[in-house]
């Protein structure tokens, strides 16, 4: 969500900054800007509604001279996207400029009595205040910029990751953060960059600081770095190297990110199970659980908190766990969860699960999880990230970075680490035959080869995807493992595509669906040979007879759907537990297609963020 990017070196930096936004495009925004110190007495402002493409039109070719400066992609909460609410936001008659990302929760009580004291603001947004709270602090007790930042931020309440220039601190740049995401890049001798990921920073440097909450960094151009939290404790930075590679966030030929993405499949879930499985050896091992074996011997229970696509990895492994391990499982959304009072026990296991490892709400949870004395577990893409520090311990899904908006080889990676995780876990409470282990383990290790054969299928789904391009609505159903499937092939398509579409257990059809169904209504079934297949053609059998437009995944080889459905599209066989890391891929296909045929930007969806870093 939102973008922030900062640099402080010798370079020119307005270039530095917009490549920087162009890099953080992908996590949705709705107007950019920046803030340009000149290093002697101008602090220049350019800040548009729209793209960054809006913004350079707007620059032409007055390109702002400095090597000090800040870049911003706002996701608008606090006033509509407009050229005024677009940040940098000022104070000090333009002398002091700041970007923000998150939300001032007391603005409205700040700014009132900020107003009493005569400031007056221009846009509707909490950024605004903050830098003038910043301003007035600094005036009132003569401290240095850097300590005003301090006190300023002890007033605040909710979510903060900032960045300002001082016209009258020619060699300086601040940052700080809570809740919301920042990294400090450390370049050449006392050269920074700052950004809200990695992703701006990796072609300039790989080593990197992630700035803890409540922490001030200040970037100085003589004097080096300098972080200290609220408390003004000086805090020693460690340095870590990023692993990342440049090829990793650019779209190497194909037309989007998201089609990139889904054709990375099977090297994400190779990447996800590599180094942890041992097929010969027949065992798994994940430092995450081995070292905190009690508390996942004495689990009561699994509270597995998510949101979005990543609750549907958490719904697999609901049913996953309970099969393996034969532990009971909650799945929870964590926005929900947080508010409702729940009931929270030193014997529970809570699993948070976030690819950016920074979801608000998510994050939120497992605090109060951490409370109340749970042992916390993450399983996050980002590595570095807010939830990857605050679990206790956790499994990283290694997908590498995912850039369009729409969740694809992450959700494949989670499902992947969770399948693994339950495995782990009934295998070492000896609820697991080991000829049922073994031959999972066989199965998993087979997928990454499977998700290819479903790939090569790609000019067939994109037919069938011709068929669909002009539907309002769609169903998706399923059963057992494959009815999260059904969920997660609905959100992609109406997230992408702007379908209204519905996932539902196929048995749950008759209770409502079903009067929806006619010959417009596309009805995606998932009938794969499992336990309940017999159950599924009855389900099929009620749409057909009711005139729905079927398109069945199945098993490969079996002909008797071919009859029923209009299209049906072959999955390679595997074990029904392994079944959603195959179902899901031709429904992201399906998705991806529509939405190209429909003309919708698939990389960025309107209105979806791909970090969701407020509440
Ligand atoms: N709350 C701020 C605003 O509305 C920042 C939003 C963002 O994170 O982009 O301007």
């Amino acid at each position: 969500m939102c973008g922030i990017v900062g640099y402080i070196g010798e370079k020119d930096c307005f270039p530095i900054l917009i490549k920087g936004l162009r890099r953080l495009e992908y996590r949705g925004y709705d107007s950019a800007g920046v803030a340009v110190f000149d290093g002697e007495s101008t602090i220049n402002i350019l800040k548009k509604k729209g793209k960054v493409e809006d913004l350079l039109a707007f620059v032409g070719k007055d390109i702002p001279p400095g090597s000090t400066g800040i870049g911003h992609t706002r996701w608008a909460t606090h006033g509509p996207p407009s050229d005024v609410n677009a940040h940098p936001h000022t104070a000090r008659f333009g002398r002091l400029a700041m970007i923000h990302n998150g939300i001032i929760e007391n603005y409205e009580s700040l700014r009132t009595s900020l107003e009493t004291n005569g400031h007056a603001f221009v846009s509707d947004t909490d950024t605004e205040v903050l830098i003038h709270l910043i301003d007035e602090v600094q005036n009132r007790t003569n401290a240095s910029l850097s300590d005003a930042v301090q006190m300023a931020l002890k007033e605040v309440e909710g979510a903060y990751a900032i960045a300002l220039v001082d016209a009258s601190e020619p060699d300086m740049l601040i940052a700080a953060r809570k809740s919301s995401p920042l990294v400090i890049g450390v370049g050449e001798e006392n050269e920074f960059y700052v950004a809200s990921d990695a992703t701006p920073i990796i072609e300039h440097t790989q080593n990197v600081i992630y700035l803890d909450d409540e922490e001030v960094a200040v970037m100085h151009r003589k004097k080096g770095l300098i972080i200290k939290n609220l408390q003004n404790t000086v805090i020693t930075p460690e340095v870590h190297a990023l692993e990342m590679q440049i090829e990793a966030i650019e779209k190497g030929g194909f037309q989007h990110f998201m089609l990139k993405e889904i054709f990375e499949q099977p090297n994400s879930i190779l990447d996800s199970i590599r180094g942890r499985v041992s097929v010969s050896r027949s065992e798994i091992n994940m430092s995450g659980i081995d070292a905190h074996w009690d508390k996942w011997n004495a689990a009561q229970r699994i509270i597995i908190i998510a949101c979005g696509t990543s609750w549907h990895a958490g719904m697999i492994a609901e049913y996953l766990f309970e099969d393996f391990a034969r532990i009971p499982v909650e799945v929870e959304y964590a926005s929900e969860f947080r508010y409702r009072n729940p009931i929270i026990r030193s014997n529970d296991v809570v699993i948070a699960i976030s690819q950016s490892g920074e979801t608000a709400d998510t994050l939120a949870a497992i605090k109060l999880a951490k409370d109340q004395g749970a042992h916390l577990f993450g399983v996050c893409n980002v590595v570095g990230s807010s939830i990857a520090r605050e679990t206790d311990s956790g499994a990283y899904t290694h997908a590498g970075p995912e850039i369009g908006v729409a969740s694809t080889k992450a959700f494949t990676a989670q499902v992947t680490v969770l399948t693994l995780i339950a495995l782990l876990v009934g295998k070492k409470k000896g609820l697991l035959s080991t000829q049922r282990f073994s031959r999972l383990l066989v199965e998993l290790k087979a997928i990454p080869d499977k998700v290819q054969k479903l790939l090569e299928q790609d000019a067939r789904i994109k037919e069938i995807a011709g068929h669909f391009v002009k539907s309002e609505n769609a169903l998706y159903l399923g059963r057992g493992v494959n009815f999260p499937v059904a969920l997660e092939g609905a959100l992609k398509l109406k997230e992408i595509s702007y379908i209204h579409a519905e996932g539902y257990p196929s048995a749950e059809m008759k209770h409502g669906p079903i009067a929806l169904i006619d010959e417009e209504m596309p009805v995606f079934f998932i009938a794969t040979a499992d336990d309940v297949y017999e159950k599924i053609v009855s389900n099929i059998q009620e749409v057909k007879a009711r005139g729905g437009r079927l398109v069945a995944l199945v098993s490969a080889g079996n002909q008797e759907l071919k009859q029923l459905a209009e299209f049906v599209i072959e999955v390679p066989k595997t074990d029904q537990a392994l079944a959603p890391l195959l179902t899901v891929v031709p429904l992201q296909l399906l998705s991806y297609h529509i939405a190209v045929m429909r003309d919708c930007n698939v990389d960025q969806p309107r209105n979806l963020a791909k970090s969701v870093t407020v509440e």
